[in-house]
């Protein structure tokens, strides 16, 4: 009838939209109750070169809630980021990758550098540098075994905060890589005047290795950008054969994505290791 029609057409929320506001409200508060209880964790994520051999790794959090279930970081992180805990979160991811550095360190032949990601919010947190120094102090972690990354949205949302923040980072002696390259809708001219050691090529780029020659062209250009900035370049979600090998061929030596490993447990990722380990010696 005419009162519900004129109902409806006035109302400002529609069902999905409600039910889309209660999942983040809930979501915001189990973030509360998950850092009171412990419930998240860390899993890890080889970059290999073309042939496999692993350089490093990225720290990608997870999150178990006793009320909610298992929940994507790519579903609560931004809503952390917007209730004001995401630094509590990287406070936390800092904390647990600087332990499991601290064990692995003598339980594998040869150690790798760990990456975090760092959202745009924690480089307005100035205090964060020290907290970060003070993890390397107190688990005896030496600086160059981990790193960090931060989207190329989150850099330039506070360009000179960022490059304040970069600059005291890279002093320190970790690498800073720029996560989702490409997807910043930027003009380049930025990327000469940033402290960044690595470009992460976004996977949307990867998946359309092989669509047509433009999509082809495009990674390509990334790949020889970088190397005439003198940036290193890592592709990311890396599921194909093809893809590794275009990537190869044309010149980019850090390969990150399922086609080599998924993110891991740590103690499953140590086994991962081993295990290249082992067969590397093998072929040696
Ligand atoms: P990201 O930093 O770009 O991480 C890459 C994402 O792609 C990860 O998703 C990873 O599991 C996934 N991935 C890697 N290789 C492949 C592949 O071959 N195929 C496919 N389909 N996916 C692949 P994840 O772990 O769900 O994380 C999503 C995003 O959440 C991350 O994107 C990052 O922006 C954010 N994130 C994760 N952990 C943290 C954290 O500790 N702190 C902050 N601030 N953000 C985090
Ligand atoms: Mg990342
Ligand atoms: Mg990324
Ligand atoms: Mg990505």
């Amino acid at each position: 009838n005419a009162k519900s029609a004129g109902k409806a057409r006035f109302s400002f929320f529609t069902d999905d939209m409600l039910k889309d506001y209660q999942r983040r409200v809930d979501i915001a508060n189990a973030i509360e109750y998950a850092l009171e209880h412990n419930e998240f964790s860390v899993h890890y994520q080889a970059k290999v070169t073309p042939d496999g051999v692993p350089v490093g790794a990225e720290a990608l959090v997870r999150w178990r809630s006793e009320q909610l279930g298992f929940v994507s970081p790519a579903e609560f992180i931004p809503i952390a980021e917007q209730s004001g805990k995401i630094t509590e979160i990287t406070q936390w991811v800092i904390n647990r990758v600087c332990l499991d550095v601290r064990d692995a360190i003598p339980r594998v032949k040869r150690a790798i550098p760990v990456s975090i990601n760092l959202s745009a919010s924690d480089l307005k947190k100035y205090h964060l540098v020290g907290f970060i120094k003070g993890a390397f102090i107190k688990y005896g972690i030496p600086p160059g075994l981990v790193e960090f990354e931060v989207t190329e949205h989150s850099y330039l949302d506070n360009l000179d905060m960022a490059n304040r923040f970069f600059a005291e980072i890279s002093a320190m002696g970790c690498e800073v890589a720029l996560d989702d390259f490409g997807t910043g809708y930027s003009s380049l001219s930025y990327l000469t005047k940033i402290p960044i050691d690595v470009i992460k090529i976004d996977k949307q780029f990867v998946d359309n290795i092989g669509a047509s020659e433009r999509d082809d062209a495009l990674v390509l250009t990334i790949v020889e950008m970088g190397r005439r900035l003198g940036m290193e370049l890592c592709a990311e979600g890396v599921e194909t054969a093809e893809q590794l090998k275009f990537l190869s061929d044309n010149g980019c030596r850090i390969i990150q994505g399922y086609l080599f490993s998924k993110p891991l447990p740590l103690p499953e990722f140590l086994e991962y290791l081993q295990q290249v380990e082992q067969k590397l010696s093998n072929e040696a």
